[in-house]
C-alpha cells in the first residue's frame, strides 16, 4: 500500500526537467495519459509499482517526490531573450531547473550566510552606458577589468546557477525572487558567451527589475549594458597627462606601461567631468 507523501508539483517539475510531455511520461511508466494528468492535478497518487517505475525511469531519487512545493519561476517574469527560438519543451526544462535552483538556494541560505544583494536601482539612468558606469562606480571598480564576472556577481549577492540544457536556443535568464537576484547561465555555451550572458542578465536585474521581458528595446538595453560593463569604454582621464581619452580603454602596450592594467599599474580613472 502506498504510504509516502507524493507532491504533485515535484512530479510535474521532474517531467518538465526531463523534457517530457505528459503522454511521453505516461508511455514511459506504463499508465494512461489521464493518470499522469491526475497525478499532476493532485487528485490521484501512484501505486507503489508505478512509483518505482517513475523513480527508475526518471532517475530522480524517491525522496525528491515528497516535501515542500517547488516554486517555478513564471515564464513572463524570467528574462528569456529569445522566446521565439525556444520550443515550449526547452522553456519548461529551463523553468523547472529554476524551480530546483530556488529550492536549493533556500536550503543553502538556511545553513550559510550568503552575501546580501548589492545591485543599485539603475532603472532611472538615462542610458545603458550610464547605468554601467554607475554600477562600476557603486561597486568601486572604476575602469578596472572584471576578471571573473560570475564570481563578482556572486560576491554582490546574485545567486548564479548553471542551466544544463544542451540547446543553443536556450539563453541565460534571470529574475528577482523577492529580494534575491537569480541568474541562470547555459553552460552549453563558451565561457566568453557565459561571461557576456552574466553581464546581460546583470543589466536586466539592475535596470529592469520585474518589468516586462522580451521587449526588443529592453533586450537592446541589456546588450548595450553588457558591452559597456565588460569593456568600460568610458571617457577616462590619464593620470599622467590629464587628457581625456574618450572612448578608449587603457592600452596594454602603452609607452612606459603607464596604462598597463593587467599588471596592476592602473593609472587611469573615471572622468568626473
Ligand atoms: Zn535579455
Amino acid at each position: 500500500m502506498f504510504d509516502r507523501q507524493f507532491n504533485p508539483t515535484r512530479f510535474t517539475c521532474v517531467r518538465k526537467r526531463k523534457g517530457l510531455t505528459k503522454s511521453q511520461l505516461a508511455w514511459l511508466i506504463g499508465v494512461e495519459l489521464r493518470t499522469v494528468s491526475a497525478y499532476e492535478a493532485g487528485t490521484s497518487v501512484p501505486r507503489d509499482d508505478v512509483f518505482e517505475r517513475i523513480v527508475s525511469k526518471t532517475g530522480f531519487p524517491a525522496d525528491f517526490f515528497s516535501g515542500d512545493d517547488l516554486e517555478e519561476p513564471k515564464a513572463d517574469a524570467a528574462s528569456f531573450r529569445a522566446m521565439s527560438k525556444m520550443t515550449s519543451r526547452q522553456r519548461d526544462m529551463a523553468l523547472s531547473q529554476g524551480a530546483i535552483a530556488n529550492h536549493l538556494c533556500k536550503y543553502i541560505e538556511e545553513r550559510f550566510n550568503l552575501p546580501k544583494a548589492d545591485i543599485p536601482d539603475l532603472s532611472h539612468e538615462p542610458t545603458p552606458e550610464a547605468a554601467a558606469e554607475t554600477l562600476r562606480r557603486h561597486w568601486g571598480i572604476g575602469v578596472l577589468p572584471i576578471n571573473n564576472m560570475i564570481h563578482l556577481l556572486e560576491s554582490k549577492g546574485v545567486r548564479v546557477f548553471s542551466l544544463a540544457i544542451e540547446a543553443r536556443e536556450v539563453d541565460a535568464f534571470s529574475n528577482w525572487k523577492a529580494e534575491t537576484p537569480m541568474a541562470f547561465l547555459n553552460t552549453y555555451k563558451t565561457s566568453e558567451h557565459s561571461r557576456y550572458d552574466a553581464a546581460h542578465e546583470l543589466g536586466h536585474l539592475g535596470m529592469h527589475g520585474e518589468s516586462v521581458w522580451g521587449v526588443k528595446e529592453v533586450e537592446k538595453q541589456a546588450h548595450k549594458f553588457a558591452a559597456e560593463v565588460i569593456h568600460a569604454q568610458t571617457a577616462m582621464a590619464c593620470f599622467h597627462c590629464g587628457a581625456a581619452h574618450e572612448g578608449q580603454r587603457p592600452r596594454r602596450d602603452a609607452a612606459r606601461g603607464v596604462h598597463n592594467r593587467d599588471e596592476g599599474d592602473v593609472r587611469a580613472r573615471m572622468a568626473t567631468h
